[in-house]
Parts: C-alpha cells; sequence; structure tokens
C-alpha cells in the first residue's frame, strides 16, 4: 500500500507522527510527509490506523 497526504488539508498537528514515528514525519513547513513509500508490511496497520484517526483526513490510501 502507499499514503499520500493530502497537504490542503494537513494542518501539521502530527497526530499521525505519534501514532507511526516510522512512517510519518513533519516537514520545514509543518506538513506530514510519508517516508516510506511504499509502506513495508510491517507498517501497514498503523498506516491504517493513522488514516483512520488523523482529525483532518489528509490521509489517503494508495494501493
Ligand atoms: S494527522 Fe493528519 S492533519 Fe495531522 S499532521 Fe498527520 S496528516 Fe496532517
Amino acid at each position: 500500500m502507499r499514503v499520500e497526504v493530502d497537504r490542503d488539508r494537513c494542518e501539521g498537528n502530527a497526530v499521525c507522527v505519534g501514532i507511526a514515528p516510522a512512517l510519518f514525519d513533519l516537514d520545514e513547513d509543518d506538513y506530514a510527509v510519508v517516508k516510506l513509500d511504499p509502506v513495508p508490511a510491517d507498517q501497514e496497520d498503523l498506516a491504517e490506523q493513522s488514516i483512520a484517526e488523523c482529525p483532518r483526513a489528509a490521509l489517503l490510501r494508495r494501493d
């Protein structure tokens, strides 16, 4: 799987970074970035949790 960040929606609150710090980081402008593309199998559950819990619905699954 792959995860995309919708920068029009992301507000940089780092919820995704808290859930999956190996997968997400914030860039210098406080937008989330995906560090592992595609998402490794052992990170997929955390990726799904991040997608579900992002308060701005800014994370999109791309298979
Ligand atoms: S949880 Fe959502 S809004 Fe917050 S930094 Fe991550 S992608 Fe952006």
